[in-house]
């Protein structure tokens, strides 16, 4: 095996898939499986449709084009580039969308196609990331309503990214609330009324998940087993689907505080030390080309970490009973961070097992 390496246990997956799927299945919510965090490795998205995903779901047109072959719809997350039109048509059965120039654009594609392309209208409830202002939705939607090529099949919203705005029965109440007004006003028909992420499911878990509330995009839960409202492990799915392993390339005993003056460090900040005595350093073959110092956990819990430059990472072995030697490998968990660092990594070996 080559190290770093990112090992992924697609069984692992394919059972969180199948606990939260089922889960949600009670309350009569979809699950589109998101592919985004581990850039869309098939072996992996396939074992998320084994899993019982209804539908794979990635921010990027690349990887839903590595992912042609799922026998399932495929989802544009974000928000498609007018430039992107054609693509989105090519590659997507439907898409997240909010402004209407490109909704033009994709809806000529796809007529030039003899296409028609399915879309969910994103709107804000106060995130601040994507999607139309709640208060401006209903009027939007009668704009694509009957557009040539666009078939508008529901109605989404996005929490928790940025603004860190946490889904509850108000928030989504309202969503549900819109998308009926939407109905109403112009007497169509919405499928689908997408709910947010992994930080909604924590209401399923409580019972407060608002009725009529059918599909939710899930990619932290499945892939690390914690939802993300309020960072909580999953009860029954498995949080070590993904490892990151690196080989030590040096163990020393050397002072916890540098010798000399000390100016900046790789990337121009001024470090600062506690002096702990002497301890058992050691380097691993692995730095901020691969991961984040912040998104890696060691699964030995005695090992601590220093810091990181570009390809070295400075870990305290001297708490450790096990005899840890040059060429032993390490293993970790991983934050969203590090997985995403990790993936989009090309020193990082991809090792499904
Ligand atoms: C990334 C993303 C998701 C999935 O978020 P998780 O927190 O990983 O479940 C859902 N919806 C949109 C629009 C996204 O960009």
């Amino acid at each position: 095996m080559k190290y770093p390496a990112l090992i992924i246990d697609k069984q692992k997956i394919k059972h969180n898939t199948h606990l939260l799927v089922n889960r949600c299945k009670k309350s009569g919510i979809n699950v589109a499986a998101v592919s985004k965090v581990y850039c869309a490795i098939p072996e992996v998205a396939q074992a998320m449709v084994d899993g019982g995903a209804y539908m794979i779901a990635d921010s990027r047109l690349e990887n839903l084009k590595k992912l042609r072959f799922l026998n399932v719809p495929k989802m544009l997350l974000r928000i498609p580039m007018k430039s992107q039109a054609d693509d989105v048509v090519d590659y997507a059965d439907l898409s997240l969308n909010s402004e209407i120039e490109t909704l033009r654009a994709i809806a000529n594609a796809a007529q030039r196609k003899n296409k028609t392309h399915k879309v969910i209208l994103m709107t804000d409830l106060g995130d601040l990331r994507e999607g139309v202002w709640n208060e401006n939705v209903v009027d939007f939607a009668g704009q694509i309503i009957g557009m040539k090529g666009i078939d508008l099949l529901g109605l989404g919203t996005n929490l928790t990214c940025y603004g860190g705005v946490i889904p509850n029965e108000e928030n989504l109440g309202e969503l549900i609330r819109l998308a009926r007004q939407i109905e109403n006003r112009y007497n169509t028909k919405l499928e689908i009324i997408s709910g947010g992420n992994s930080s909604s499911l924590y209401l399923l878990f409580n019972g407060q998940m608002p009725m009529g509330i059918n599909q939710l995009r899930l990619g932290e839960s499945i892939v690390l087993g914690i939802e993300t409202a309020y960072g909580k492990r999953i009860e029954g799915t498995y949080r070590d689907a993904f490892t990151f392993a690196a080989e030590i390339i040096e163990i020393k005993e050397k002072p916890s505080v540098p010798i000399g003056q000390i100016g900046m460090d790789a990337f121009g900040q001024k470090p600062v030390f506690t002096d702990k005595g002497k301890r058992k350093r050691g380097i691993l073959a692995a730095g901020r080309e691969d991961i984040n110092v912040e998104g890696i956990i060691p699964r030995d819990k005695c090992i601590s970490i220093f810091g990181a430059s570009s390809d070295h990472l400075l870990v305290d072995f001297t708490e450790c009973c096990k005899e840890y030697k040059v060429g032993d490998i390490v293993e970790f968990d991983l934050a969203y961070g590090g997985l995403l660092a990790a993936s989009t990594s090309e020193y990082v070996e991809k090792v499904v097992i």
